[in-house]
């Protein structure tokens, strides 16, 4: 029997220290898709959509797709724009369809100009509209910052179980199989939620091997096979997010409400035990380029992640203190990716490829943390910054750093983007004409993710801290909208009765 499926994607990681609003314009240079025509543009990419699409036609769903739409990590999104997105995601249900089912592909830790809980709000509108009856899936990353409101409109809630995130589709195709259990008539399940009034846990949600969150998962997989258990997801959270329901949660999907209590208690309790994994002690820029100096041409790569301007967390991506550094300490045959500042990008077009130009690079965000760079550089290419990702993670998707230049300073080479630019795979460097394999020390912004495609090839990866909007020494950051007490701010070693402080 046919089933009538509305899909819709918004996705967007909101670090709310970025003072710059996130608009249209920055999903659509990752994708923003209107109607399922378009959105066929993912098939065969890992993402959670293509993986829907493709369970669609298993279980014979007729889909309904207003819209897909994914953007790098960034500011809150601009209030006009989000209310483009409710409109279009809405549009259908005000219209007057009826579906069987909806599945969402969400973040979890969205936040607007207008709301600090964009998909809460969301989930509310599309219950109020769908009614009682039809089943709400969501799909949400690991790091997302749950909120009752998202819970209580949700029927079905997972979020991934690989950091770096990897299983974008496999994640689908499971939700899609529990939902399509539930339409041929399994027990309609709940959605309980644990949370204590933490910050962050298990390293970030690291999946690598010797990390608190396998083990995390590991028992999460031994409550999935407990009676009356449907489900049980482990969100890390995202610390650069000053809202309300900020910090790591477990979701149990449960067709026994007190089974599902039970559990999802017992993981946050595990959750909760695993927070001095997280990792608060990194590398100064002066202990990397010691190491980096050590190397060898020959050797394969050093990779020094700038981690706390990452813009996969929502920082600015314009930081050049570990470009400055790599500068200073003459590192040779290195290269750096990418400094965002599109002012300069147009300075090295107009002077062209073998032009010799000054620049005063990045540091535009937040110039208290991270000043601009005056640097004197030839400029070696230019490109439209467009690449395709060849993985694992977001493999076949297209990716845009925007107008893009490559200039020269001593032995180092420094990608400039227009947009800000996680480095997350290996054809940023390559779409420029620089073979990663053959540096022997590469810089880039990236905090984990970077992992799944450049730790194959590095001789070592370092996590620095050179400072910016996404370090790790969140004491330094001014929350206005958390709740208090919460670790680590305050010390809640002590506290004996952490289940009567549930925020
Ligand atoms: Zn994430």
């Amino acid at each position: 029997m046919t089933h009538n499926v509305l899909l819709a994607e918004i996705m967007h990681e909101t670090n709310t220290f970025n003072r710059i609003a996130t608009v249209r314009a920055d999903f659509e240079t990752r994708y923003w898709h209107e109607g399922i025509d378009t959105a066929r543009a993912l098939e065969g990419t890992n993402t959670e959509i293509a993986g829907f699409m493709e369970a669609a036609i298993e279980h014979d769903w007729a889909l309904t797709v207003p819209l897909a739409a994914s953007a790098s990590p960034s500011g809150p999104m601009a209030g006009d724009d989000w209310a483009t997105v409710k409109r279009l995601i809405l549009g259908p249900l005000r219209a007057g369809k009826r579906f069987d089912a909806i599945a969402l592909v969400l973040h979890g830790s969205m936040v607007t100009e207008t709301t600090l809980d964009a998909e809460g709000e969301l989930l509310g509108e599309i219950r109020a509209l769908a009614g009682a009856d039809t089943l709400i899936a969501a799909t949400l990353d690991m790091h997302a910052n749950v909120s009752p409101a998202m819970v209580t409109s949700a029927d079905l809630m997972m979020a991934y179980r690989t950091y770096p995130h990897v299983d974008q589709r496999e994640r689908a195709l499971h939700m899609a199989r529990l939902m399509q259990e539930v339409l041929v008539g399994a027990p309609r399940p709940k959605l309980v939620m644990a949370r204590l009034p933490m910050m962050d846990a298990a390293n970030h949600g690291q999946t690598a091997a010797g990390q608190p969150m396998p083990g995390l998962l590991n028992l999460a997989a031994d409550v999935e096979r407990r009676d009356g258990i449907v489900c049980a997801s482990i969100q890390i959270g995202f610390p650069w997010s000053d809202v309300p329901d900020i910090g790591p949660s477990v979701i149990v999907t449960a067709t026994d409400e007190s089974s599902g209590r039970v559990a999802a208690d017992e993981l946050m309790q595990a959750v909760w035990h695993s927070r001095h994994h997280t990792q608060l002690e990194f590398a100064t820029p002066a202990e990397a380029m010691a190491l980096a100096g050590a190397g060898k041409s020959g050797d394969k790569p050093l990779v020094l992640a700038d981690f706390a301007d990452n813009p996969a967390g929502g920082a600015y991506g314009d930081s050049p203190n570990l470009l400055r550094a790599l500068i200073a300490a003459e590192i040779e045959n290195a290269a750096f990716a990418t400094i965002c500042d599109p002012l300069c990008v147009e300075c090295a077009g107009s002077a062209g490829v073998g032009a010799i130009i000054r620049l005063s690079l990045g540091g535009k965000g937040a110039p208290e943390l991270t000043p601009p760079l005056d640097m004197k550089a030839r400029v070696i290419n230019l490109t439209d910054g467009e690449f395709i990702c060849s993985g694992p993670m977001w493999q076949g998707v297209r990716f845009s750093m925007g107008p893009t230049a490559v200039v020269r300073t001593g032995g180092i080479d420094v990608i400039i983007s227009s947009v800000p630019t996680a480095v997350m795979d290996l054809n940023v460097f390559r779409s420029v004409g620089i073979d990663p394999e053959k540096l022997t020390t590469i810089g880039l912004k990236s905090r984990n993710h970077f992992k799944a495609a450049y730790a194959p090839i590095a001789r070592e990866t370092m996590l620095v801290d050179a400072g910016g909007i996404a370090s790790m020494r969140l004491q330094e950051l001014i929350y206005r909208n958390i709740p208090r007490p919460i670790w680590p701010l305050e010390n809640l070693d002590l506290v004996k009765d952490l289940l009567t402080m549930k925020p």
